[in-house]
């Protein structure tokens, strides 16, 4: 496995492999990995020549007041896991590797940032469409893999990439949890224990909405009101979200007539954790 911390010994590597017509898949991640990132890494492997891991911290999707300085790093470990998963290389820039002094060009989509978490976190996906679209420049990928955890970051991906007339297959996965229902995060990793307990209360509110969903009820109001309700019953979490948008241009609908995201955002002490599921008429996700 290779390591690489400059786009120009990254772009080695690449050009080697495009030259040999490898097709060549990505998983963008900002490290401390688990087995969420673990399972769009086996699925790259199992459709892709060559897997490239990123690990970055990207501080251009973090806002002033958030968790970029404390967000939880392990490269020893990450590498370990790569290895083990048969990642052909990794690609670990500095901040400074990707945003140089006098960096001035980023990438928005104010429509499809404009609800769930681009509410709340205004310069998010401004910064994550920037680092992907680079990582994508700089890694030339067939194919790259991202989870449904993040389902509005694959939506506005999906977007720039449909835009931009990137010839690059995204490749959504499914969102990993741990038995008890709580979907794996890096983030899980400030919880305590008391903390990680009063977490399982979104997923609880998610199973909820579903279950109304699927006895016929439509009515978003009604189902908002019931993830509040679910969330409010657990004292140390402070919804952020409950929200119900389409799937194109992921505006909040009244009514649920066709494909759906369901998605929330709560703070769970100081740690704002997300977590939805996507309804497709009858539930598949
Ligand atoms: P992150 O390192 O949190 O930026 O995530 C990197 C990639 O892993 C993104 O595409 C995430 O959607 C995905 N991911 C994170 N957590 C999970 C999970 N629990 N299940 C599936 N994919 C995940």
């Amino acid at each position: 496995m290779e390591i690489a911390t400059t786009v120009a010994e990254a772009r080695g590597f690449i050009r080697s492999w495009r030259s040999h017509d490898l097709a060549i898949g990505l998983v963008p991640t900002m490290g401390y990995l688990h087995e969420g990132h673990a399972s769009l890494i086996q699925k790259a492997r199992e459709e892709c020549d060559r897997v490239v891991v990123s690990v970055f911290v990207n501080p251009t999707q973090f806002a002033p007041n958030e968790d970029l300085a404390k967000y939880p790093r392990d490269f020893a470990k990450d590498v370990k896991l790569c290895e083990s998963l048969g990642v052909g290389l990794i690609f670990h820039p500095s901040p400074e590797e990707m945003y140089p002094p006098g960096y001035a060009t980023y990438v928005e989509d104010p429509k499809l940032s404009e609800n769930l978490c681009g509410r709340s976190r205004p310069t998010h996906f401004r910064g994550v469409l920037t680092v992907v679209l680079k990582l994508f420049l700089i890694l030339e990928p067939t194919r790259a893999y991202f989870g449904l955890k993040d389902a509005q970051q694959f939506f506005i991906l999906k977007r720039m990439v449909t835009d931009l007339n990137l010839d690059i297959a995204l490749v959504p996965g499914p969102t990993v949890r741990e038995l008890n229902g709580l979907a794996l995060s890096s983030r899980n990793s400030y919880l305590s224990e008391e903390e990680k307990k009063a977490a399982l209360s979104l997923n609880q509110a998610l199973t909820l909405a579903k279950s109304l969903l699927r006895s016929g009820e439509r009515q978003t109001a009604t189902l908002i009101a019931a993830m509040k309700g679910a969330v409010a019953a657990e004292p140390l979490v402070k919804l952020d979200y409950a929200e119900i948008v389409e799937t194109t241009g992921l505006s909040l609908i009244p009514e649920v007539t066709g494909e759906a995201l369901v998605a929330l955002a709560a703070y769970v002490g100081k740690t704002r954790l997300i977590d939805n599921f996507l309804w497709e008429g009858e539930d598949k996700v």
